[in-house]
């Protein structure tokens, strides 16, 4: 069956208070808040950009969801986990700070901002699970608490997973520290010696001292490595990569077993992926990286699958048919999370689209 993707086409030049007011049109019109009855909390669940990075969604987007949940939801959180990198999305409280710094404050968007810490128990749980790779998914307890789960997605191109966007909010993103390293585990990279100029920005970065700079070429402590992929997002000769030979692809698969860990029994969900801004790599990049389309516009569903599928189709068609995603990223399959979660029974890649009239 196909599922519904409801559509606001957006291009750079419009004004944002008339996007603002398109996406709330959308949201009514896609009766997605429909299900919600007085006494639920709702929590969104997004990522609010590393320092200085200017591709995240807008705070004010995020004013529209929370304004039309707080016509039913008793309480309205919005939220994002702490990383595995080292920058200011690490700990809590500078985490909470930076986003108040990119204008998450309750002012705008109407509701509550937290980050829960993972090094406190009560904020943790664990979920069974008898997926091929994941036994035990852990978790913030958060996103599995409220009864309405709202995930607002920046739909971007991802160094490990080609694209990320409604699946990887959810399964990567509701992760704790712990939850992202077991899926990041067997990510171990390789250099290619060809490339690498010694510069020592992998070095740096690493937030496990598993890196060092050996006659002149970076070298890997595979016992060290913890799998978060730094490195490779700081290399700017392409000369740190994913071994996938070493089984790197199951991280796709772990990422999605994790999604369906923390949907398992949930009926009251919702997903908005914008695709604005769309850059190579994902918010955890500081500072403005470059665009490699035009703007798509956002999209709203019920469906994780079907909503990142809309937004590949009219990426690539935005594109004139070229896979940006795959250009950006050589060798990752992107379509292979969606496959795997229509598998599980997440979601569907086939889709209706109802374009905003
Ligand atoms: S950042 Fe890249 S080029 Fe620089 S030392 Fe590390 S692997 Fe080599
Ligand atoms: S070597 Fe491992 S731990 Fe260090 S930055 Fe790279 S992926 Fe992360």
């Amino acid at each position: 069956m196909k599922s519904p993707v409801y559509f606001l086409p957006v291009s750079a030049s419009d004004d944002p208070a008339t996007v603002e007011s398109g996406l709330r049109t959308l949201l009514l019109e896609s009766k997605i808040f429909d299900c919600i009855q007085a006494g639920d909390g709702a929590v969104i669940k997004m990522h609010f950009g590393e320092e200085g990075n200017t591709g995240h969604v807008s705070p004010r987007l995020v004013g529209v969801v929370s304004g039309l949940l707080r016509q039913k939801a008793r309480d309205v959180v919005v939220s994002d986990t702490n990383t595995l990198y080292r920058g200011r999305r690490t700990a809590s409280s500078e985490h909470e700070q930076l986003a108040r710094e990119h204008g998450f404050t309750q002012d705008i968007t109407g509701a509550r901002l937290t980050v829960p810490d993972e090094k406190v128990k009560e904020n943790c749980r664990i979920i069974a699970l008898n997926g091929k790779f994941v036994k035990e998914a852990k978790v913030l307890s958060l996103y599995t608490q409220a009864q309405m789960l709202v995930g607002i997605a920046h739909f971007k191109g991802h160094m490990m997973t080609g694209f990320g966007g409604a699946l990887k909010n959810i399964g990567m993103g509701c992760a704790s520290r712990e939850g992202k390293l077991a899926q990041h585990s067997t990510v171990c990279p390789v250099v290619r010696m060809q490339n690498c100029t010694g510069c020592g920005a992998c070095e740096k970065v690493c937030p496990a001292d598993a890196i060092a700079i050996v006659n002149g070429k970076s070298t890997v402590d595979r016992a060290k490595c913890i799998g978060c992929a730094s490195c490779i997002a700081a290399c700017g000769y392409g000369a740190m990569d994913v071994n996938w030979g070493t089984g790197a692809g199951s991280m796709v698969e772990r990422m999605v077993e994790y999604a369906a860990a923390v949907l398992r029994g949930r009926k009251k969900v919702a997903y908005v992926n914008v695709a604005l801004k769309i850059t190579a790599e994902c918010d955890c990049m500081a500072g403005d990286t470059a665009r490699i389309v035009d703007d798509v516009g956002i999209f709203v569903s019920a469906d994780p699958v079907a909503v990142d599928m809309a937004c590949c189709d009219l990426v690539k068609q935005k594109a004139g048919g070229k896979d940006v995603f795959l250009e950006a990223h050589p060798g990752r399959d992107s379509l292979k999370q969606l496959a795997y979660a229509e598998k599980l029974g997440l979601g569907s890649r086939s889709y209706r689209l109802i374009t905003a009239g």
